[in-house]
């Protein structure tokens, strides 16, 4: 894909020039490789028509992005109907932006332009203090001038919402009402219940995994393969193979035991595995 990110030079270490139509040099970067092409601004010092004479030449390279600070509403204009994308507000280096861009950190969303008619005539080119004039010149533009030459759809510019939170800072512990005696005794009522708990834990603990090692053995020498323990059990263990019965699902045994109940000849027991 080709980007156009309007520069104050011709490297991709160069800053981002923040005027569109007046900027110093348009660097059409292909994204895929980061070759670029660097087009000094020809008609940067043009008293008219700069914006568009920009935006002319970017549609005729065939890029589907522009990277910029600003633009005005002619080059917006022209832009738009090529139906390239507006990139403004970028600031840092071309390589940083497109790097950006290509992160998805850098959103298309300059549906209007950003600044009126003309903006940037007589900054000239490049340097961190006229740079510096052009943000003077976005912060004097107001809704109501732009309003005024601008021949896109209207939209009063509004004021960005800031909303205030409380900062949280950790509270220092409010001080113990607890006499040393009375705290000692809590805290060790604490650890008895704690204690509890644990031995409650632990012996539940055992009583699952003896649970889990236990299974019902057939002793096939007395087994005479009547099915009593098949029908009785209720998680269907058990099956019957070549007359006897015989464990087929052992993992679900609950080792409840109805088997070796139900079963005429005592020919099953719960044994560990
Ligand atoms: S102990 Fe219960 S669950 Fe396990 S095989 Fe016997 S009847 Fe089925
Ligand atoms: S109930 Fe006893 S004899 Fe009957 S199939 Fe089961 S293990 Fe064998």
């Amino acid at each position: 894909m080709k980007v156009c990110v309007t520069a104050v030079g011709a490297s991709l270490d160069a800053q981002v020039d923040l005027r569109f139509g007046r900027c110093a040099y348009f660097m059409i970067v292909d994204t895929s490789n980061m070759k670029f092409e660097a087009l000094p601004n020809v008609g940067a010092g043009a008293m008219h028509g700069a914006g568009v004479q920009a935006a002319q030449m970017v549609v005729n390279k065939g890029v589907q992005v522009v990277i910029t600070g600003s633009v005005g509403p002619n080059a917006h204009q022209v832009l738009s109907a090529a139906g390239i994308k507006i990139i403004a507000g970028a600031v840092g280096t071309v390589r940083e932006v497109v790097d950006r861009y290509k992160s998805g950190q850098l959103q298309e969303g300059a549906d209007l332009p950003n600044v009126p008619a003309h903006f940037g005539v007589g900054m000239g080119r490049g340097t961190g203090r006229r740079l510096g004039m052009g943000r003077r010149g976005m912060r004097a533009f107001s809704g109501a001038s732009y309003q005024s030459t601008c021949p896109q759809p209207i939209v009063q510019w509004q004021p960005p919402e800031y909303s205030y939170q409380e900062p949280i800072y950790d509270q220092p512990a409010p001080p113990t009402s607890l006499k040393p005696q009375d705290e000692l005794a809590s805290l060790e009522d604490y650890r008895k219940k704690l204690g509890d708990e644990l031995r409650s834990i632990e012996a539940r603990t055992k009583e699952l995994k003896d649970l889990a090692q236990k299974i019902p053995k057939i002793n096939l020498n007395t087994c005479n393969g009547c099915g009593a323990c098949i029908n009785a059990c209720p998680n269907r263990v058990l099956g019957l193979v070549n007359g006897k019965a015989r464990v087929i699902h052992a993992e679900a045994c609950t080792n409840c035991g109805l088997c070796t109940n139900s079963c005429p000849n005592n020919a099953i027991e719960i044994q560990s595995v």
